[in-house]
């Protein structure tokens, strides 16, 4: 494009100023926290995956962080913001067998290239606390801290249900097994279930404070509490014994104790001992245990078990009930055994009525039940809620509550807590994580990596149809740490929900040597104001964390810090154009490259921030896209423009405006709306609701276009219009806005500026509602009265007497008529004043307060040059002395009476 010599191209070069930018930022260290800074705002989004690039859902994600982060700064806080790479996991040991190349070179890749993303995105982090989970200086604290938590009880070897392929005789990841049929993703072998030793985390000992302290976590999400409470899965119940044949008591767990009268069978767990004894004699049920053993878990039959020939003894009544081995019942939920109560529990009824088993029904509905006793019929349908006892022997009339804790004493059983949440096992059978630091000795079994020979570093990968380590025969033999003999590493790797587990903390110290972080520093830095993160990460990741931070609490290498996170946000999805979900089978992904290069990251960013609240999904839109563009650039000109000395170019003549009021009333209008639109912006920027806060920023700067438009705008007025739109635009579109901000001549770095003061004028709001129902009724005469040329629009204030009524009905009881008579000012205006009264009496519900007259008058003045310029009319403003008598009966508090003339 050719310019002339006087004129120049208006607008930005989103490919000069934004690398520009960035490069400004980062040679003043505007992102850097210094180590000796003390409690700073600490603002995080969940660490990447190393996929290789970027998708929308990340630019979304890392977006609203750095809005926050930089509006944070920009109100004097120190802010750390840290950015590093979640950079284990088998995707890389497959992206590396696709590609021949090895995981370590593949994901290195990823970051380089990701990280080449972030910057150009303008995200502004401390990229000294980079880190990358695959480094060993990294794992080696995740090798260190699996010693401290064993030494701590917190590690045991559990069995654990694997894949296994038989064919390739390796175990293999959920993901490797492909489809329905569970067929090997190398070999297509069918694969088994097998029973191996593995490592745990006994996350299952902090059961119960996890779960309590999700009570005080005011910052999260209510839904992500209450997944976290359901994975937990509180159980109030109690055990009792049941004698079982020639096998002793056998415990089991209840929460309906009150049921127990009503038993007519007994189910154990295939895993449980006692039907492992059994099966010892009982062919039958052997078979049963190795078949329910091979089958998947989803495939779990309600009504498959097998009989043991074997008897229970009800503890309650003294009958015999015939036991079962039955798949349902999981070994490791509750005790492993059941006693059922077909008439009072749906899956007890599915299986009693699949193997013949009798139905006795021992509670009914109460009286105030929405179920009359006489249709529930549990022969047909289990009752499954409480009620009052029946065929319970002397216990009869008792409801279910007060049953269930007299029973605990009458037969000899406890209280007990059970809990869903299982210990976390750790163990993977891949290459591309964190080596287990242990090593197993035929003499000394199980013996930890000595401090000093940490980190274990992974051995060269090499391409096998098993675990690489597996097949490193020289990383693998090692001398035993305590008897110096022939031993092994231990070839699994660690669950990479271990390395995010306290990357958080790593931040505060990245480079430290001799410790996982600093713990003075972490215990002043941490918790996590601001988290935020994807809803899928609401359980594994999020109650992980949870657990590590309050073990190292409990290990005293933080202090007093228990919850890794005070403040969490689950950013909602970006959608295609057409509603769907972004993939690539629909087509329908937008690249975050393209974006930047076409319209650049202030774009990008801008149009992700105005879609949606952080929380909700949005769809990606073109015309959304092109939108935020414009504003940006007009923005930006008009920025430009006034730099230039071109302001008030446009407005044709002073004599134009001038009747519509004083030019120093426009500025004074003008002038609070910006005050207004700073508040307003900086409650909502602290809300996370930063599109309400761009919407009133691209209100304000239509404002000023109008403004300029209708006079010479009063200079200092206006620029502190752009330099505030430039600073409230500063966290979300930072490029153009420092470029607004050093065409506006501001001092230093925009990113470092100061917030501007936020504080609505007294009065604002209700100012603001007169003004715009005031438009709005010019507006509806205009249009109903066909009105097409209006020469003088007559704005007249209601008298005084009419707000001293609506106080009065505002603040009535009831009867506002009465009370508005019964005040002596306004019984001279007699039935004016009870009409008036009764009108609004009829509207009691809706009586909003409103300035008082002489107040009413001005913030209409002070308005008027805009309803003059919306209709190209002359705008008089009438107090009630001055204006027609008839006009201004009209008139009420909050609705100035108008009358145009043509
Ligand atoms: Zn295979
Ligand atoms: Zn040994």
């Amino acid at each position: 494009m050719t310019t002339t010599g006087e004129e120049r191209e208006r607008g930005f070069d989103h490919t000069e100023i934004e690398p520009r930018w960035q490069r400004t930022w980062e040679d003043a260290d505007v992102f850097r926290i210094a180590d000796d800074e003390t409690d700073p705002e600490y603002v995080l989004a969940m660490f990447p995956y190393t996929s290789g690039e970027l998708h929308m859902g990340h630019v979304r994600n890392y977006t609203i962080t750095d809005a926050f982060a930089r509006f944070e700064r920009m109100r004097g806080e120190s802010v750390l913001h840290p950015m590093g790479w979640d950079s284990f996991g088998l995707p890389a040991e497959n992206a590396a067998e696709e590609r021949d190349t090895n995981p370590r070179d593949w994901t290195m890749q990823c970051i380089e290239s990701m990280r080449e993303q972030l910057k150009e995105m303008g995200f502004g982090y401390d990229w000294e606390r980079e880190l990358a989970t695959c480094e060993p200086e990294y794992y080696r604290w995740n090798q260190w801290l699996f010693k401290q938590f064993r030494e701590a009880g917190l590690v045991e070897r559990q069995a654990a249900e694997l894949n296994w392929c038989p064919s390739c005789e390796t175990v293999l990841a959920d993901e490797q097994v492909e489809g329905e049929a569970e067929l090997c993703w190398r070999c297509d072998t069918p694969i088994e279930h097998r029973e191996m030793d593995q490592w745990f985390f006994t996350i299952t000992d902090y059961a119960e404070e996890l779960r309590a302290a999700l009570d005080d976590l005011d910052g999260w999400p209510n839904n992500v509490r209450e997944m976290q409470r359901n994975w937990i899965g509180k159980q109030e119940g109690a055990s009792v014994a049941f004698e079982v044949g020639d096998y002793g008591a056998v415990d089991i767990f209840t929460t309906r104790l009150d049921t127990i009268h009503g038993a007519t069978y007994f189910s154990l767990a295939p895993g449980h001992p006692v039907a492992q004894q059994i099966a010892e004699d009982d062919e039958a049920v052997a078979e049963y245990i190795e078949m329910a053993e091979d089958a998947d878990e989803d495939d779990l039959d309600v009504t498959s078990g097998v009989f043991t020939g074997e008897y229970a003894t009800n503890p309650a009544t003294g009958e015999e009930i015939p036991v079962y081995v039955a798949d349902y019942v999981l070994t490791d939920v509750g005790t492993g055994a059941l006693y059922a109560v077909p008439a009072h529990d749906e899956r007890d009824h599915e299986f009693a009525e699949a193997h013949d088993i009798d139905i006795v029904q021992v509670v009914e509905p109460t009286d105030d039940a929405d179920v009359d006793p006489e249709d529930v019929d549990v022969q047909d349908a289990a009752y499954p809620e409480d009620g009052v006892l029946v065929n319970s022997g002397e216990f009869d009339g008792l409801t279910s509550e007060e049953a269930r804790d007299r029973f605990v004493e009458e037969f000899d059983g406890e209280h007990r807590t059970e809990y869903n949440l299982r210990d976390w096992g750790i163990s993977r059978q891949r290459y591309w994580g964190t080596p287990i630091p242990m090593i197993h000795c035929d003499d000394c079994g199980y013996v930890e990596v000595p401090d000093e020979d940490l980190p274990v570093e992974l051995p060269e990968f090499v391409h096998t149809t098993g675990n690489p380590l597996d097949a490193a025969e020289e990383w693998k033999q090692v001398d035993c740490p305590d008897c110096g003999g022939d031993a092994v590493r231990e070839t699994d790797t660690m669950d990479t929900f271990v390395d995010s587990s306290w990357y958080f903390l790593r931040y505060t110290s990245p480079d430290l040597g001799d410790a996982p972080f600093d713990a003075e520093r972490a215990s002043d830095w941490m918790p996590v104001d601001q988290y935020v993160g994807g809803i899928e990460h609401a359980v594994m990741h999020l109650l992980y964390a949870r657990f590590f931070t309050k073990v190292l609490d409990d290990l005293d290498m933080v202090d007093g810090v228990r919850e890794p996170f005070t403040n969490l946000t689950n950013q909602g999805m970006v959608l295609g154009e057409d509603g769907n979900k972004m993939s690539k089978s629909l087509g329908n992904g937008v690249s975050p490259q393209r974006i930047i290069e076409e319209y650049g990251a202030d774009t990008a960013r801008l149009f992700i921030m105005e879609a949606a609240q952080p929380e909700k999904e949005f769809a990606w839109s073109p015309e959304g896209v092109q939108s935020a563009h414009s504003f940006l650039q007009n923005v930006y000109t008009l920025a430009e423009e006034y730099a230039d000395g071109e302001v008030g170019g446009e407005a044709r003549s002073a004599s134009e405006t001038e009747s519509a009021g004083d030019a120093d009333e426009i500025a004074d209008y003008v002038a609070r709306e910006i005050d207004a639109t700073a508040a307003k912006a900086t409650a909502e920027f602290e809300d996370f609701r930063f599109n309400h806060a761009l919407q009133a920023v691209r209100e304000m700067v239509s404002l000023l276009r109008r403004y300029r438009e209708a006079t010479t705008p009063d200079a200092e007025t206006f620029e502190r219009g752009l330099t505030t739109a430039a600073k409230l635009l500063a966290p979300v579109a930072p490029h153009v806005a420092e470029e607004m901000w050093d065409a506006l001549g501001g001092d230093g770095l925009l990113a470092e500026a100061e917030w501007p003061a936020a504080e609505a004028p007294d009065g604002y709001d209700i100012e603001r509602r007169l003004v715009e129902n005031t438009r709005e009724d010019v507006r509806d005469i205009v249009d109903t009265v066909g009105i097409e040329d209006p020469q003088t629009i007559t704005l007249a204030v209601a008298p005084a007497w009419k707000h001293r009524v609506l106080d009065l009905a505002r603040n009535a009881d009831g009867n506002v008529v009465g009370t508005v008579m019964q005040d002596e000012d306004l019984r001279e205006h007699g039935e004016a004043a009870a009409d008036f009264a009764k009108e609004l009496a009829g509207r009691a519900q809706s009586l909003d307060e409103q300035l008082p007259p002489e107040r009413e008058r001005e913030a209409l003045e002070r308005a008027a040059w805009l309803v003059e310029r919306e209709f190209g009319a002359e705008v008089v403003v009438q107090g009630p002395d001055e204006a027609a008598p008839d006009l201004v009966g009209k008139a009420g508090p909050g609705r100035p009476a108008i009358d145009i003339a043509e």
